[in-house]
């Protein structure tokens, strides 16, 4: 298995996951050809939950995306990523839902500091070497 290090997509304003899927399958379509690859086998996405993606849309919107180019076939595996703040009362991270005020859940000291939740990104992509098993 060939293994793809990971670029950071990032997206600002609205989010339309066929424009995000369609970016995904851009950049790892690019890197498949580049390696000399026959397809991809799978696609691995992690997404903040307060990155503004729906996992269920980007998974609908996935075939559509993909189809016609050397990503087609695909699987698409998506990983939440949990927000969470660090909070200096609690002196520990603190995983806030997508309703969050930027304060505290347990404690309620304000916060601003979002360590994780905003990710989408590509965590990885299997793809199809010609020749191998
Ligand atoms: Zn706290």
């Amino acid at each position: 298995m060939w293994s793809w290090p990971p670029p950071l997509l990032c997206h600002d304003g609205p989010v339309h996951e066929l424009g995000l899927t369609r970016a995904v399958v851009q950049a790892v379509g690019k890197a498949a050809e580049r390696a000399g690859a026959g397809g991809v086998e799978a696609v691995g996405l992690r997404v903040g939950s307060l990155s503004g993606a729906v996992p269920d849309a980007l998974l609908g919107a996935w075939p559509i995306a993909a189809a016609g180019t050397l990503v087609a076939g695909a699987r698409l595996e998506i990983e939440t990523v949990q927000a969470a703040i660090w909070c200096s009362g609690c002196e520990a991270e603190q995983v806030v839902d997508q309703f969050f005020a930027l304060k505290c859940p347990v404690c309620a000291t304000p916060s601003g500091q979002l360590v994780r939740g905003r990710e989408f990104e590509v965590a990885y992509a299997d793809l199809d070497m010609p020749g191998e098993a």
